[in-house]
């Protein structure tokens, strides 16, 4: 027999932007399909209408194809088991709860939040504080009695299912093995809400059936509904899928899993992002971001930490997925980035970076300087976005105030010879090329008796209105020699003025 062909989906709840932990859910689930030849499926859960957002959607799937983890079949895309959203299949939910309900395998409830809260006083009273099962108040009342609670209260139900009382659950889980859950510890859990829409428990087993969902794998905080997930395939009669639950993601200081109610810091206690935009606006490259993703967690068994998606793919194995919740080493993130981004072709990289520039630069920004610079900063820009600040001296000139042209232990008069006789010299070199002009001055800053860092420190500060800049002789080509020459005699005038 042929095995079933791999089917497997991302499943989000559209109540917000793509979490970090989700794009790493998705990303494994993406990748399993691909190696296996398999299909990747989006499906939107919004069946909490009280945690809807406007827009989540779309900022889902942008987040998604960014991240260039193209799915298969989706509410975009349509597919042969359609619609991909759940609030679009609520006919199919009731027809099986209701299908439970008729084989005595679920039950309606119509207890009242105050009915619910009296009888888990009463259990955890009564039971030496064991109160699994305290909600099963209308799960053995008489036909009789379920007659006239029906016409008393009509349609203000739920539908409960009804777990097994006694004996094991034993769920088989890809990653951690065999799973035994005591059904006495269980609980009649609510399938069917009394608004009509179902319970995340019904509505991803219906669902993770009729679209032929062969590896549930999702975050390993859903295994503690697992035994009454199994026993939902169990009570349709449907073969259960394989289980695949991927630990958490920690902190980068290994305390606590990576949360957006509790911002989490870096190893060096700096705040880090946990959304996929938030790093998408700083700059980071989706390939670095899917590298690093990958390596949480996962290990191809070697010490490499570098791979492109191609490999991934072609290596995965699920096998390789650790049990143990991995941490989300920051510092390896920025790293990984860096490598990324010095590694593009320069051509790859205006196109990356110029987005940045236009945001912040908008009309100023233009496009030839860009080119010019590009070899010289590639390697210092990690994220992107460190862009703006480092070449701003190309589209905005603040000029610097008279005191911050002089350096640690010079004064007045020594900057102002500096930059006379810079401008001196500059001025008579062609082509103003870096190569032409940076011997002479290193050649001029050892005859005047400074130090590098004192006269180029000046210089930078005239030239760019910066602190930090791209390599000064550079950073001067690009500019032109003009530009350069001005901003350094006005540099001058305003020291004689201050
Ligand atoms: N909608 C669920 C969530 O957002 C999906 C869990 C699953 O993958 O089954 O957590």
């Amino acid at each position: 027999m042929t095995p079933a062909p791999v089917r497997v989906r991302f499943a989000p709840s559209p109540t917000g932007f793509l979490h970090i932990g989700g794009a790493r859910t998705a990303l494994l689930n993406w990748l399993f399909a691909r190696h296996s030849g398999g299909s990747f499926i989006l499906r939107i859960e919004d069946t909490d209408r009280n945690r809807l957002t406007a827009g989540a959607v779309e900022g889902l799937m942008d987040a998604l194809r960014w991240l260039g983890l193209e799915w298969d079949e989706g509410p975009d895309k349509g597919g042969p088991h359609g619609p991909y959203v759940q609030s679009e299949r609520k006919a199919l939910y009731h027809a099986w709860a209701n299908g439970l309900l008729e084989q005595g395998k679920a039950y309606k409830c119509w207890a009242t939040p105050e009915e619910l809260q009296r009888a888990r006083e009463i259990a955890q009273k009564s039971r030496g504080g064991k109160i699994a099962g305290y909600e099963r108040i209308y799960r053995f009342i008489s036909d009789a009695e379920r007659a006239q609670v029906q016409a008393e209260r009509g349609d203000a139900y739920v539908i409960r299912f009804a777990m097994p009382l006694e004996g094991e659950t034993v769920v088989h889980d890809r990653v951690r093995g065999k799973i035994v859950f005591d059904n006495a510890d269980q609980s009649d859990t609510v399938l069917l809400k009394s608004d009509g829409f179902p319970t995340y428990h019904l509505a991803m087993a219906v669902d993770d059936h009729f679209m032929q969902i062969s590896h549930v794998m999702r975050s390993d905080e859903w295994v503690p509904s697992l035994a009454l997930h199994q026993q939902l395939y169990e009570a349709f009669g449907w073969p259960a899928p394989e289980w695949v639950h991927l630990p958490v993601i920690l902190n980068p200081t290994g305390k606590g899993k990576l949360s957006k109610r509790k911002p989490p810091v870096d190893e060096k206690g700096n705040p880090i992002p946990v959304m996929v935009h938030e790093y998408r606006e700083l700059g980071y490259l989706p390939e670095a971001l899917v590298n690093f993703l990958t390596n949480i967690g996962y290990s191809f068994g070697d010490d490499r930490e570098v791979f492109t998606v191609e490999e991934t793919i072609g290596r995965f194995d699920l096998r390789r997925i650790n049990p143990a919740s991995g941490t989300f080493p920051m510092q390896k993130l920025i790293w990984l980035n860096g490598k990324y981004i010095a590694d593009l072709t320069d051509e790859d990289f205006i196109t990356r970076v110029t987005p940045f520039l236009q945001a912040a630069y908008g009309e100023r920004f233009e496009a030839a300087s860009l080119h010019a610079i590009t070899p010289f900063i590639k390697e210092r820009v990690n994220p992107l976005m460190q862009a703006v600040a480092l070449i701003k001296f190309l589209y905005v000139y603040d000029p610097s105030p008279a005191e911050e042209l002089i350096m640690k232990k010079m004064d007045a008069a020594q900057t102002s010879t500096i930059l006379e006789r810079s401008h001196a010299l500059l001025s008579t070199i062609e082509p103003f090329v870096h190569t032409a002009t940076e011997p002479p001055m290193r050649d001029l800053v050892e005859a005047l008796g400074f130090k590098p860092g004192q006269v180029f420190g000046t210089l930078r500060q005239a030239v760019t209105g910066q602190l930090v800049s791209p390599p000064l002789f550079e950073s001067m080509e690009v500019m032109g020699k003009a530009t350069s020459l001005q901003r350094l005699a006005e540099a001058q005038a305003r020291l004689a003025a201050g």
